[in-house]
């Protein structure tokens, strides 16, 4: 559903709107906002809100700092909550970033992925299609409010209460992302203790991103108003499941899903096969954008059912890539190496443009995989053709760095500011020294 600038102001009357909230996403995927009182929603609505562009991680030099923030009319919803102490609500808008000049912004996510959409419609689809599966974790708070790790029940897959003692939270998280618009297609426990997935229906690219960002400020909320602490951190506990961002995703045209092809044993299409192939094409550049911290390639390791290895299969949840069972308009492909510390907006750009790669090069997958491939060797894993994900950070961004695709998909501005920064964050942590070393090393050197 999209607004004109009148509904807006008028709904802000009716619903004694306060405050309005207008967001974006840094090149690190983290949500900023600037806010303003409803006296101030003209000057929001004309796309005159400025921000200093120069505070913000990764944006832009001094010299170039002032920023407008347009909103997209279609993103504009009241936060349900109720605000502190006062009756007034607070209503939102997702921005693009224009620079000062009145040009849409290099360094701006989401202008990144409306190029690649561009691209996509260039080569005749009308929509990426992308449903994610966000995990998290719920953990308790201390006395003094501050995040524990400490978990909070011991329910697993699918488990109901008492032993799942989130239900109440993830309930009360189902019912707000509902009032804010969102199809709830599910909600379960997940395989680790304390963890929760939520799974919502799958949206054009650019509005699935958005939801991705909303939904995740959402889960955040409710579980602090419960005394609890949400965290998509991908592997916040060692020796358990760590929490990934299932990324199912389609290609449409006018005439429908672009994946199908009901002559195919496998009713996959030509243009299915070719996506496909870009994916595992691209693969290895694109993981820095799925998976930007340090912590997700310790998700990404054998045993968590969480992929290691550059593959595809029908029946085996195994590779990093799977073909859903389900047909029609639900033919997908299903990548399980994302996880949600990705910034959804160059993340699915990223992703979109491997897969367009794909398309125009007419990349054959390799033969899909339909056995457990942790129990293959790695004779048996080259012969298949099967290649490693990278296995750190420090590895992704290089491979990143050499990927003419995946970095101009980003945008050079983007991928040098978020190639900068992921070196800095890897040092950092390599300056660290864990407990895990002093364990192995103290005594035995
Ligand atoms: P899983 O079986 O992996 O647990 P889920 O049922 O949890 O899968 O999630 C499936 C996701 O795929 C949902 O977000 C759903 O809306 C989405 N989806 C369904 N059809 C399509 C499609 N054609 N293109 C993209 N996403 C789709
Ligand atoms: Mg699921
Ligand atoms: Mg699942
Ligand atoms: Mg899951
Ligand atoms: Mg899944």
């Amino acid at each position: 559903k999209t607004f004109t600038k009148e509904e807006i102001k008028q709904i802000v009357v009716d619903e004694n709107v306060e405050f309005i909230r207008v967001t974006f996403t840094d090149v690190l995927g983290a949500i900023k906002n600037v806010e303003v009182p409803t006296s101030q929603l003209d000057k929001v609505l004309d796309n005159n809100l400025m921000f200093d562009g120069s505070s913000i991680e990764g944006f832009v030099r001094i010299n170039e700092s002032d920023m407008y923030l347009y909103p997209d009319l279609s993103t504009f919803m009241i936060f349900p909550w109720a605000t502190d102490g006062h009756g007034g609500k607070v209503a939102r808008l997702i921005a693009d970033i224009y620079t000062a000049d009145r040009e849409p912004f290099a360094g701006d996510p989401r202008h990144a992925l409306r190029s690649v959409l561009a691209d996509a419609r260039e080569a005749g689809f009308t929509a990426f299609n992308v449903g994610t599966e966000p995990e998290f974790f719920l953990f308790k708070l201390d006395e003094k409010g501050n995040p524990t790790t400490e978990l909070n029940d011991k329910g697993g897959y699918f488990d109901l209460a008492p032993l799942d003692m989130g239900e109440n939270v993830r309930r009360e998280i189902v019912l707000t992302l509902e009032k804010m618009g969102f199809e709830i297609e599910a909600a379960h426990h997940e395989v680790a203790e304390g963890q929760h997935e939520v799974d919502f229906k799958y949206a054009s690219a650019l509005e699935a991103a958005d939801n991705i960002q909303t939904f995740k400020l959402v889960v955040k909320t409710i579980a602090r108003k419960n005394g609890y602490y949400a965290t998509f951190m991908p592997k916040p506990v060692a020796g358990i499941n760590g929490s990934g961002m299932h990324t199912n995703m389609s290609l449409f045209t006018k005439d429908g899903n672009a994946f199908v092809d009901t002559s195919d044993e496998m009713g996959l299409s030509k243009t299915a096969y070719n996506f496909l192939g870009g994916i595992l094409e691209h693969a290895t550049a694109f993981t820095a954008l799925a998976n930007p911290t340090v912590n997700s390639y310790k998700r990404l390791t054998p045993g968590f059912e969480a992929p290691v290895y550059v593959a595809w299969s029908a029946s085996n949840r195994s590779p990093m890539v799977r073909v859903p069972a389900s047909r029609g308009n639900s033919t997908r492909l299903e990548l399980r190496s994302v996880d949600p510390t990705a910034n959804p907006y160059t993340a699915l750009a990223a992703i979109l443009a491997s897969g367009l790669d794909g398309i125009k090069r007419e990349l054959e997958p390799l033969a899909s995989v339909d056995k457990n491939i942790y129990l293959m060797d790695e004779v048996e894993r080259e012969k298949a053709g099967i290649t490693d994900l990278p296995d750190t950070l420090l590895a992704a961004v290089r491979e990143l760095a050499a990927d003419d695709v995946v970095r101009s998909a980003i945008g050079e501005h983007i991928a040098d500011k978020f190639i900068e920064a992921k070196k800095i964050e890897y040092t950092s942590y390599r300056q660290f020294v864990s407990e895990w070393e002093t364990d192995s090393y103290l005594e035995n050197y």
